[in-house]
């Protein structure tokens, strides 16, 4: 592989240097050391055995990684997916005439352990803010793809094996005026098209639509939903439990695309929502417990009280509360009422065998309908017995309440009551207010997917984007800011995140990308969610999508600048429905910079940086004159790329060569200050940037007798040619 061979830059450059040295040696001219035979053979040598290196490497590259980086590719203009237009401005805003739809429910659900079925009714008010008017509505009925034959059991064979008959719709009907039309409903897969009798008017028309259904209850090879089996009794994790309305939205009208198993696209609005289970059942849910009166105890009332003017967890149910009930067989029914405003779902989880703790979440007090009582907000974990212990459970809540306070001083301020981590059967799924984790995790694990699947209520919950096509926006995104919280919690705890999500080989995110980058079958980011398998979910999804934000915040912008644009991205989209487009203009306009280059290159594409040290010569070949360092640019994605020099006295300096040092060019010769000879050049000495090659990436001469320098008495030299971002 070989430079652009544009006349500045020499190709020839050992053969010419050869001839440089001996033409000095001839003259006579004598500095330190350098002229020494050993002195060719210890530099010029190793730099060649790093060329050949590089040769080798790169035939691992993709096509265009392995072709000669061409800068009018590399930077030019990115037409974005989705246009500007009145719903969505150049600078990334909401549009002059943005809308959004919404989606208000009253919902009544009954778990009934006897049949391991759930029946329900919901009066579901829709406000129609378009401006076309609707002739029909379609609801998504996620439980569908438990049945025999359904799109998602085609789409991952693993689901063939086990099925329901999915959600049982059992009547459909309009509400107006104290009268209900029945509707009738046309079913397809895990949608529900609903035709109405007349159109519903856009700018703010709406109407009332009540609806039943039961279904019955998946084992825990639901995944997400589903009934397990605890020491003490079963436990129900209850989700996509309604028929929840689809989006209408300005990108496709409705969005319908069937739930294949990846997760959700919903619009915002009001719920209250109540679930009948048997008496002793706790029920955990998303929100407020709004009749606390007619299902707690005045025990668990007072603890509860107490809890939310505590630091530490206060136990609500205790191991021997647990057992009392357990052994207590039931057969009255209770109703547990809850409240949430602005919310896109609810999800909720009940059985006899939890155990409840909480303490308070250092949060001002909510205003509007959630300002409902309880006014507390509280940090809670629900488990069975076999979850509790010190490094177990003991610890949920401590993690809950600090992802939440975290997450809401660095980010956007959590908007609702509670937020609740349910040790069940190991869903690690999240919902707004609640998540779903695994009464197995334990130590760094329990964690870590309790910050990551509470930082989902950030990503997507409160940005709404559409998690069912752009993977990349809720999972990276949410890894993201989870890397931050790893190094904040407890002096960090459990930092750096390593885990299956983010740097799973080395914890080093610069080295362990290198094999995604180099996997010539690995998907983009831009890849809808649906095409993107298992193989790739977690090193794409995840870790790339966290990763290229990390890159942009420490590499490119600096953090000042990343995080008030990306404080703003969620800002200006927190209750509605941003597109990838939306995030790029906004973190461009915002900060200030084309990221064109960046954007094509990380989420388009799947190309890294590469640069390789090229030569190190000095000035008429006298160090004290100064020194030459070529670097040369081998791939696609430009990064700022840190420089480190080392003279042999031991002084040290640093230069970052910035992206544009690129954009006409392949190689470029740096001038570095004149001092003693050069020990050591490398490029990307702290492993900052995903480089895919570092065999070619540094410089070294190895010491000998005649290299031993006392130490200079000279400061630092500042280094010219570049400077810091
Ligand atoms: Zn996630």
């Amino acid at each position: 592989m070989e430079t652009s061979g544009r006349p500045f830059f020499y190709s020839g450059y050992i053969l010419v240097y050869a001839l440089r040295q001996k033409m000095i040696c001839l003259s006579g001219v004598k500095v330190s050391g350098c002229f020494e035979k050993t002195w060719f053979h210890k530099i010029i040598l190793p730099a060649r055995r790093g060329l050949l290196a590089g040769l080798l490497a790169g035939s691992a590259l993709s096509v265009a990684q392995a072709a000669e980086p061409d800068p009018f590719q590399i930077f030019a203009p990115l037409a974005y997916p989705q246009p500007v237009n009145l719903y969505h401005s150049g600078n990334g805003a909401p549009g002059p005439m943005a809308w959004k739809n919404r989606a208000d429910y009253n919902i009544h659900v009954h778990v009934d352990p006897a049949t391991h079925t759930l029946s329900g009714s919901e009066t579901l008010t829709y406000t129609n803010n378009s401006p076309e008017s609707l002739s029909t509505l379609w609801l998504q009925l996620d439980q569908n793809i438990y049945q025999q034959g359904s799109r998602g059991a085609y789409a991952a064979p693993q689901r063939l094996q086990d099925h329901t008959d999915g959600m049982i719709i059992e009547a459909v009907a309009l509400s107006a005026d104290g009268k209900e039309t029945p509707l009738t409903p046309l079913v397809s897969d895990t949608r529900m098209q609903v035709p109405l009798p007349q159109a519903l008017p856009g700018k703010g028309g709406h109407l009332t639509l009540k609806v039943s259904w039961h279904y019955t209850i998946p084992g825990e090879w639901g995944g997400r939903t589903g009934f397990s089996q605890n020491e003490d009794g079963e436990m129900y994790e209850i989700a996509q439990f309604y028929p929840r309305m689809a989006v209408y939205d300005d990108q496709r009208g409705w969005d319908t695309a069937p739930y294949l198993g990846q997760e959700f696209y919903l619009d915002y609005g009001d719920f209250d929502y109540s679930v009948t289970v048997p008496k002793g059942f706790l029920v955990a849910g998303s929100g407020a417990l709004t009749n606390p009166d007619a299902v707690l105890s005045a025990q668990e009332k007072a603890r509860l009280a107490q809890s939310a003017t505590s630091e530490t967890r206060i136990m609500i149910r205790t191991p021997e509360d647990v057992q009392a009930i357990v052994h207590q067989p039931q057969t009255e029914t209770q109703t547990w009422q809850f409240h949430m405003a602005n919310t896109r779902d609810v999800a909720f989880v009940a059985s006899p065998t939890l155990l409840w703790d909480a303490a308070r979440l250092n949060l001002p007090a909510l205003e509007g309908s959630d300002a409902k009582n309880p006014a507390p907000r509280l940090a809670m974990s629900v488990y069975p017995a076999e979850a509790a212990g010190a490094k177990k459970w003991d610890r949920s809540t401590e993690y809950v309440k600090h992802a939440i306070e975290y997450f809401s001083g660095k980010w956007f301020p959590y908007p609702w009551p509670n937020a609740v981590n349910v040790g069940g059967h190991g869903a690690a799924m999240e919902y707004p207010g609640i998540v779903f984790d695994g009464k197995e995790d334990a130590g760094a694990e329990l964690f870590w997917v309790t910050t990551h699947e509470l930082g989902h209520g950030w990503f997507p919950m409160i940005v709404g984007s559409n998690e069912r096509r752009n993977a990349f926006m809720d999972e990276g995104f949410n890894t993201f800011i989870d890397v931050y919280a790893s190094d904040h919690f407890n002096h960090g705890e459990f930092a750096p995140k390593h885990d299956v999500e983010f740097a799973p080989q080395t914890g080093h995110p610069a080295d362990d990308i290198v094999p995604v980058l180099k996997d010539q079958s690995a998907p983009v980011l831009m890849t809808p969610a649906d095409l993107i398998s298992e193989k790739y979910r977690h090193s794409v999804t995840y870790f790339k999508g966290a990763y290229g934000l990390q890159l942009l915040r420490e590499q490119i912008l600096g953090a000042d600048r990343f995080d008030r644009a990306f404080q703003h991205y969620i800002a200006l989209w927190a209750f509605r429905h941003p597109t990838p487009s939306d995030f790029f203009r906004v973190m461009e306009s915002e900060a200030g910079e084309d990221l064109s280059w960046f954007w094509r290159g990380w989420y388009f594409k799947n190309w890294g940086p590469d640069y390789r040290l090229k030569s190190v010569s000095y000035v008429n070949g006298n160090p004290v004159q100064g020194a030459r360092v070529q670097v040369e640019n081998k791939g696609w994605l430009p990064l700022p790329v840190v420089l480190a020099i080392t003279w042999m006295d031991g002084s040290s300096a640093r230069l970052t060569i910035p992206t544009e040092t690129w954009s006409q060019r392949n190689t470029v010769t740096l001038q570095i200050p004149g001092k003693l000879a050069i020990r050591s050049a490398v490029l990307d000495p702290d492993h900052m940037i995903p480089d895919l090659n570092r065999a070619d990436n540094s410089f070294t001469v190895k010491l000998t007798a005649a290299h031993q320098f006392a130490p200079s008495a000279a400061s630092t030299p500042t280094v010219q040619g570049a400077s810091a971002p």
